[in-house]
């Protein structure tokens, strides 16, 4: 499947007349598409532009509303409750974050638990807010109101969805934050959706047909008897799947995919985030210090391969990044088609992009 390069300043401006279209305010309009685009820049392509079809259905469907504010249901010392009423996720987890980053800076820590937002987007940016902020984060998501994607270990069908788990630290340098953010499912199920665009199969040992059994074809996903994707590192993805889900579904109070939960039509997540201030535990300066003297202890490994070396989690985004806004972003025909259709249905005219030279 063909790829085009594409300047992202005129992918971002594309999101931004999507979004202003679909009635969101400019201030609106710029948390998503900056989200989205970040998303793309950093390597996660399942997070970025190529949700616009899916998040046009869902506006469309009224399971998210557009300059809807999400609001604080409880507040007790340093544990917060906020309901993202529905509201872009994107806008809505992040005032969350924001309100948890407050508290943690008076009181040293803060739990927040939101419920009820739609799709809250690439789990990393959270963590990034809150290691620029000085501090350390855990954010532990599940999904309802959606199919399940993820089958258990030692099951057969998909049960719950790709829960992502993220934790921030910060990093060896300010401008190089650690960054653990992934989806405890062998891959993103936006990386299936990729992978379908392109015509590619997927590896040996991620999913599993509508009959249970072992298939590299990413259809298998989209087809009635829906597959199922397996969790990463055998049991021990697993597990870390299972807290997620009991940790951002039923202790934020959105809820779990249980199966009453799976109809909607839609993607709502819940995210438990727990915010420390590390200054309250050690001398800023000897932490800053011991990190990265540990960091440059471990990515001292001689490399198994010249060209692959150690990294630290967040790397490879900032890696892609850079390579991305210098040569472009690589979009699929078919994510491109999908897109500009989905523009066209709220009367918004897409122009043939203008492409980087590869
Ligand atoms: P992934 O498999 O690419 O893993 C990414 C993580 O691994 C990052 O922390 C990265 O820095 C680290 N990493 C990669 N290579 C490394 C190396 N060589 N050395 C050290 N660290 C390395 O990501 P994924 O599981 O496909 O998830 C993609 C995105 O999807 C994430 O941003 C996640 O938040 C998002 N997601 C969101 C939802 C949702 O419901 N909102 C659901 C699932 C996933």
């Amino acid at each position: 499947m063909p790829l085009m390069l594409i300047d992202h300043a005129e992918l971002h401006r594309m999101a931004s007349r999507i979004f202003e279209a679909a009635g969101s305010s400019p201030e609106e309009v710029r948390v998503i598409a900056d989200h989205l685009l970040e998303a793309n820049l950093r390597g996660h392509d399942s997070h970025g532009v190529g949700l616009i079809p899916t998040y046009l259905q869902h506006l469309a469907n009224g399971t998210v509303l557009a300059n809807r504010k999400g609001r604080v249901v409880s507040e007790d010392g340093p544990l917060i409750v906020y309901d993202g009423e529905r509201a872009w996720g994107q806008v809505a987890a992040r005032e969350a974050v924001m309100l948890g980053i407050a508290r943690a800076r008076q009181t040293g820590v803060a739990v927040v638990a939101l419920r009820n937002p739609h799709h809250i987007g690439r789990v990393g940016t959270y963590g990034e807010i809150c290691a620029d902020a000085g501090l350390v984060s855990f954010h532990f998501v599940n999904v309802t109101d959606a199919r399940p994607a993820v089958a258990p270990w030692r099951g057969t069908d998909a049960r719950f969805s790709t829960n992502p788990v993220c934790i921030a630290i910060p990093g060896p340098a300010p401008e190089r934050p650690i960054i653990l953010d992934m989806a405890t499912s062998m891959i993103a199920m936006g990386k299936v959706r990729v992978a379908r665009n392109k015509g590619e199969q997927l590896k040996p040992g991620t999913l599993l047909d509508g009959d249970g059994k072992p298939t590299t074809d990413p259809n298998a996903m989209y087809r009635q008897s829906r597959g199922a994707v397996l969790t990463f590192g055998e049991h021990k993805g697993y597990a870390l799947a299972f807290v997620c889900e009991m940790l951002a579904g039923a202790l934020c109070g959105s809820g779990t995919m249980r199966p009453e939960r799976q109809g909607r039509g839609t993607a709502t997540n819940g995210m438990l985030t727990i915010l420390i201030d590390p200054s309250r535990l050690v001398d800023r300066e000897w932490l800053r210090e011991e990190i990265a003297a540990m960091t440059a202890y471990i990515t001292a490994s001689p490399p198994a391969h010249p060209d692959e070396p150690v990294l630290i989690p967040g790397d490879p985004e900032r890696g892609t990044r850079a390579q991305r806004i210098a040569n472009g972003v690589p979009i699929d025909d078919e994510t491109w088609r999908e897109i500009t259709a989905a523009a066209r249905s709220i009367n918004v005219l897409i122009e043939t992009p203008r492409l980087k030279p590869q």
